[in-house]
């Protein structure tokens, strides 16, 4: 099985979400107060704890009361965590209230926050509220706690705990990257910039992603497998290789292809901006695009190369991907007459992997590769921004990669959806390419690629959604037409 030294492996704290408690919670019940229309509508389940309080008569109607002036204690009432037998359901606490909650509990200090947030005699619910107003929604409590409300309330505040050290641990936004083009001038101006970047920068290729319904992990679901992950675990595929070389295809990068994005990359390392590349991404598009070996490292190794598991030669990736094409097992020329001789003699006595080639990907049970703990600290030590891009940050090391960063260097989020669990001075939502393509002609750059032209003449626009947060989308003329169509 998989463990937390591999590439693949879920945030050890990630769990499916969780349904809720309702468990000694009529207390709360008695306080009134007067809470926004659209709050109640907005999260139906709680709709029955609204209903309660004695003065929502007159919110019921066209009330224009803005949500400052509810009681930060009674928010608890209206985005309540609710338990339903051994399972939790988290409210969708709107993210305004989650950064004032955090803004507060960084400037005042615990105390202070709990005093203001939590209300007296908290129940195990109570304080999973506290969490996920803390912005945490992504977490598990152990099936055996619930049958204890005493373990269960511990699980809780274990849980509080670590949510508000990560929110005190986290950076806070630098407020004067207050718009587009302060985000295109920070670029502009800096000289030793790390990207991260997943999976979101290779799909405009076609190369699936892991995580999503249309991932990997999603796709080889029926395979004989206790966890699609173990797909990429080491002690599986020595036991049984056919089963990664049936679905390695799935995952084989296209050769000498790159994408506008990667264009981008290369002209961060042309004009000397580069610092580093740390990629997520197996698919060696990095090399595509040109970039020098020594600007990327890929994280979780690539198909570049492959090794035998026995006699660790290494040979160019590309040597076996017919192989993968043909879900054939790849034997290396070296180890293919002991290979023959072993099975022949003793079939069931033999390492099934034995001289078989390996891509040098990164399975579970496998280490990072040695560049990644060779430079990441100095890296991290010497960089003036950082730009994250097409990923969800919930995979190590890269995940751990934003919170070591000094806090007053720039932080770029360039994504399709936002990361709630990070703090981004500027969260660009969009395609990696356009978001790409929108920033050279601002710079005014030239990317080398043949879409650079069609993306730039596709009507980009660049909307504010929240300045006060840093929140921007990209669009073409096309998504905006689309838009308008849903809207009207
Ligand atoms: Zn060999």
């Amino acid at each position: 099985m998989s463990d937390n030294t591999g590439a693949f492996h879920k945030r050890p704290t990630t769990g499916d979400p969780n349904p809720w408690d309702s468990n000694g919670d009529a207390n709360i019940y008695s306080h009134s107060n007067k809470l926004p229309k659209t709050n109640s509508n907005q999260t139906p389940s709680n709709t029955h704890i609204v209903s309660l309080s004695s003065d929502d008569s007159d919110d019921s109607g066209e009330s224009d009361e803005s949500e400052d002036e509810i009681k930060p204690s009674s928010l608890s009432k209206l985005y309540k965590v609710k338990r339903i037998n051994d399972e939790y359901i988290l409210p969708d606490i709107p993210k305004h209230l989650i950064e004032d909650a955090k803004e507060y509990l960084r400037g005042d200090g615990i105390e202070e926050f709990l005093e203001k947030y939590l209300v007296s005699d908290p129940t195990a619910s109570d304080l999973l509220y506290i969490v996920c107003l803390l912005g945490f929604n992504d977490f598990k409590i152990p099936s055996n706690s619930f049958k204890d409300d005493t373990a269960l309330f511990y699980d809780a505040l274990k849980l509080l705990q670590n949510a508000a050290n990560k929110v005190l641990n986290s950076r806070p936004r630098l407020k004067e990257i207050d718009s587009f083009e302060k985000t295109v001038e920070i670029i502009d101006k800096a000289k030793k910039i790390i990207v991260l970047t997943g999976a979101g920068v290779s799909t405009s290729l076609g190369i699936p992603d892991f995580r999503s319904d249309k991932g990997i992990y999603s796709i080889i679901k029926d395979l004989p497998l206790d966890d699609p992950q173990d797909l990429f675990s080491l002690p599986y595929f020595r036991q049984d290789p056919e089963v990664f070389y049936s679905s390695a295809y799935l995952v084989l990068p296209p050769v000498g292809l790159y994408t506008p994005f990667h264009a981008f990359l290369k002209q961060l390392e042309v004009r000397g901006k580069l610092l580093r590349n740390y990629t997520q991404n197996i698919d060696n598009l990095e090399a595509n695009a040109g970039i020098d070996p020594s600007k990327f490292i890929q994280c979780h190794g690539s198909f570049a190369t492959a090794s035998c598991q026995t006699c660790k030669r290494r040979i160019d990736g590309k040597r076996i991907f017919k192989y993968i094409q043909n879900k054939e097992l790849p034997v290396c020329p070296k180890c293919s007459a002991e290979r023959k001789r072993r099975f022949e003699k003793n079939p069931d006595y033999q390492p099934r992997s034995f001289g078989l080639m390996k891509p040098d990907i990164t399975f579970f049970g496998e280490d990072l590769p040695e560049r990644y703990h060779t430079n990441i600290f100095k890296d991290i030590s010497e960089c003036d921004l950082l730009i994250t891009v097409g990923t969800s940050l919930k995979v190590s090391p890269i995940s751990d990669i934003v919170n070591k960063i000094p806090r007053d260097i720039p932080q770029i989020l360039i994504n399709k959806d936002l990361v709630d669990h990070a703090v981004f001075d500027s969260s660009i939502l969009g395609y990696c390419d356009q978001a790409a393509v929108c920033i050279a002609k601002r710079l005014g750059w030239n990317l080398d690629h043949s879409d650079f032209k069609k993306i730039s003449n596709s009507g980009l626009t660049v909307s504010n959604v929240d300045q006060e947060n840093g929140i921007y989308t990209i669009k073409d003329a096309e998504e905006l037409q689309k838009d308008k169509l849903e809207n009207s």
